[in-house]
């Protein structure tokens, strides 16, 4: 999708639909309307409407006959102007991409003057909001195909370098989390370990980062133990992919993103029920998370060294499959008693998190769809976050005020490790019902290496059980933004 920056009048904008914002503010609101129906008279009707009230979620379009070089102008209501908040921004703009109908190739947001947020920071809104709003996975579809929308134009009345750079920075953004929801909608038969890595491979080329691929033969002699263990049930083998950004300095220390790759997660021996066991194509999503910001990073050139790390297998049922009461050795030489086969995320994430400390990293932040307790704790609104040092929580949870994906830190007590105590092992995989989120991030705890830490579960924001403002069922592309955003502001 294209989005760009144009100065012109609203009305000789080319474009299927041409959007304005309205407050719901009274005053504000009567001089916007009026001013409206002066460059598009024949939208008087619609702006008169008792539908035309800038309340937040509202949408009122209509076909115009005026001398304008669009043929539909439309009004998308923010809420009270005291308010308003980028987020406002990015769902108007969501709601009337949606609203303007199956057939608008392009869209047109005049920007408003208005807004508290400034020029760049709500262009920068508006232009998540259409171009995340406009997302649909068709690529398995063959008729009944959406049409895409392919043009996002942001209307401004005087010429600027910030807003137009704005802009692209945050269409880049969005390829980013475009690149993360197909990977994590994609289906277990096509997307697995192998083929996971060569989309990260065709990241990597076409945004100019180094991707590394060990096979299994290289990650047993790593003796990843723990990815090698989730691995014996399935006839694919496992990779472990190594990307690097170097847009900082060759002595700077990098940030490390360790993403959970589990392409299908069967449960293994510990196997799920049937009921929405195809959801698990999605347990790769923090690996689509890593591979779709090491992208955007890429993309925009940022001046910081980024890696990120995929270790990928899938979690089957076989004869060969690892058991409950295995016990396993990692790559840091620790043990762990299986006592689930369906708590493999943490397995894999162990190795990754021994072998990050290989990059001397200023910090290692993990992400996975761990846990379904994490999803009843926090639902699919809010993120897990936990981790062992304050000043990374606290960049990841200001980047998560700016993108709104929600964070809500969850509490690493000691007393909590009393459940993943194992009689025969170092640690056991997992801790019984209660605190589960946690207990998982305290399993992982047991494998960092000398650095800050912290950990998302995404298990619940990753993937949405129905359309939200600004994603679609499925695949959510979740910490993409948050990432770039904390990446940013390093
Ligand atoms: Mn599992
Ligand atoms: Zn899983």
């Amino acid at each position: 999708m294209n989005a760009r920056y144009q100065v012109a009048a609203p009305s000789q904008v080319r474009s299927d639909i041409v959007v304005f914002f309205l407050p719901e503010t009274e005053q504000l609101r009567r001089e916007l309307q009026a001013s409206i129906q002066e460059q598009f008279p024949s939208a008087e009707a619609a702006l008169s409407s008792n539908e035309c009230t800038g309340k937040k979620g509202t949408f009122v379009s209509t076909y115009v006959a005026d001398r304008s070089r669009s043929k539909k102008v439309a009004i998308v209501g923010v809420g009270d102007h005291s308010t308003l908040t980028a987020e406002s921004f990015r769902r108007a703009a969501a709601t009337a991409v949606r609203r303007a109908g199956n057939g608008a190739a392009s869209i047109a947001f005049v920007l408003p003057e208005w807004s508290p947020l400034g020029a760049e920071l709500t262009a920068t809104a508006i232009v998540e909001g259409a171009v995340l709003g406009g997302y649909a996975f068709t690529r398995y579809k063959t008729s009944d195909k959406p049409n895409p929308l392919a043009d996002v134009t942001i209307v401004g009345a005087s010429r600027s370098r910030a807003v137009s750079a704005a802009i692209e920075q945050a269409a880049t953004i969005c390829e980013g989390v475009y690149f993360a929801r197909d990977l994590a909608n994609m289906p277990g038969n096509d997307l697995y370990p192998e083929t996971l890595a060569e989309h990260a491979r065709r990241a990597g080329k076409a945004a100019g980062f180094r991707v590394q691929v060990f096979d299994k033969r290289k990650i047993e002699s790593l003796k990843m133990g723990g990815l090698l263990a989730v691995n014996q049930g399935s006839v694919r083998p496992p990779v472990f992919i190594v990307m690097e950004w170097k847009g900082g300095g060759a002595n700077q220390r990098p940030i490390v993103l360790v993403g959970k790759g589990v392409t299908f997660d069967t449960g293994g021996i510990s196997i799920k029920p049937a009921d929405r066991m195809g959801e698990m194509k999605m347990d790769m999503h923090g690996a689509a998370t890593v591979i779709g910001t090491l992208y955007a990073v890429a993309k925009l050139r940022l001046p910081i060294n980024v890696v990120g790390l995929v270790p990928a297998t899938e979690n089957m049922p076989s004869g060969s499959a690892y058991r409950p009461g295995d016990i396993i050795t990692f790559m840091n030489g620790k043990t762990a008693e299986i006592d689930n086969t369906d708590a493999e995320g943490r397995l894999i994430l162990a190795d990754a998190l021994t072998y990050a400390e290989r990059f001397k990293p200023q910090a290692v932040v993990d992400i996975a769809t761990l846990t379904g307790a994490c999803v009843i704790a926090l639902g699919h609104v809010t993120s897990g976050l936990m981790g062992t040092d304050r000043a990374l929580l606290d960049r990841i949870k200001a980047a998560a005020d700016a993108t709104s994906e929600y964070v809500c830190e969850l509490p690493l007590y000691e007393d909590y490790l009393e459940q993943i105590k194992s009689d025969v092992a170092d640690v056991k995989n997992t801790g019984g019902r209660p605190a589960g989120a946690i207990t998982a991030a305290l399993f992982l705890k047991h494998f960092i290496g000398n650095y800050p830490w912290a950990h998302l579960d995404i298990a619940g924001t990753g993937m949405a059980p129905k359309d939200g403002p600004y994603w679609t069922k499925g695949a959510t592309g979740v910490g993409v933004r948050l990432f770039v955003e904390m990446l940013r502001r390093w």
